[in-house]
């Protein structure tokens, strides 16, 4: 997605040859016109999957998972990183983060998801696909069926694609970088930008 390009190479930031900082227009500052039109693609690409809600994880996934939900007229559920006192009946797993390199517990109630769901998937980020799997944990406890994967920014030499293709689950990335680095920035892999 070429709006969503360019303003990775325009706004964000090379941390590390494995970390992108996307603060300025994606889980910090919003860019709300590009999220609207990222909504807009993933919508259009599962259009005919029969979803009934969108997932994602707090909070980074909040952005363009609303803006999808938005484009599908379908409800948005978050997952949580702590389980609220106000929270009643619970499902749980254990998830561990590429960022903070340290083990989490994501939960939502119960009741979000029926049986027979199909739900949609948004996140910012594809690494080593642990909040894939997680979410997909998550639903199976639920009964309910992970229909798609969309994501922003895929890190491609990372295993989460492989990950998510094992499970042989639809998947549609906007941008996928093949390699980064603070020197010599960013090359994309221009086969993995399905949709
Ligand atoms: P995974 O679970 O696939 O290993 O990693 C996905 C999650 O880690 C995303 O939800 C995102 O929050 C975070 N993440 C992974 N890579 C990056 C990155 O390069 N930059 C930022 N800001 N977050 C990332």
């Amino acid at each position: 997605m070429d709006q969503l390009k360019e303003t990775i190479l325009e706004k964000g930031k090379i941390l590390s040859p494995s970390i992108l900082k996307v603060d300025q227009f994606l889980n910090h500052c919003i860019d709300t016109e590009l999220m609207d039109a990222i909504g807009k693609r993933f919508a259009d690409c599962f259009a005919g999957h029969g979803i009934t809600k969108v997932i994602t994880i707090e909070s980074g996934g909040i952005a363009p998972a609303l803006m999808t939900a938005v484009h599908m007229g379908v409800p948005l559920i978050f997952a949580k990183k702590a389980v609220p006192s106000t929270m009643t009946d619970p499902v749980f797993v254990t998830v561990h983060s590429f960022t903070k390199n340290v083990d989490y517990t994501l939960c939502m109630e119960r009741s979000l998801i029926a049986p027979g769901d199909r739900v949609l998937f948004i996140d910012d980020f594809l690494a080593n696909g642990q909040a894939f799997e997680g979410i997909r944990t998550l639903l199976e406890q639920q009964q309910a069926g992970l229909a798609g994967a969309g994501i922003c920014i895929e890190k491609s030499w990372q295993p989460g694609r492989r990950i998510v293709e094992e499970a042989s689950i639809p998947l549609c990335t906007l941008a996928s970088i093949a390699s980064m680095s603070p020197e010599e920035g960013i090359t994309w892999n221009l086969d993995h930008e399905t949709c």
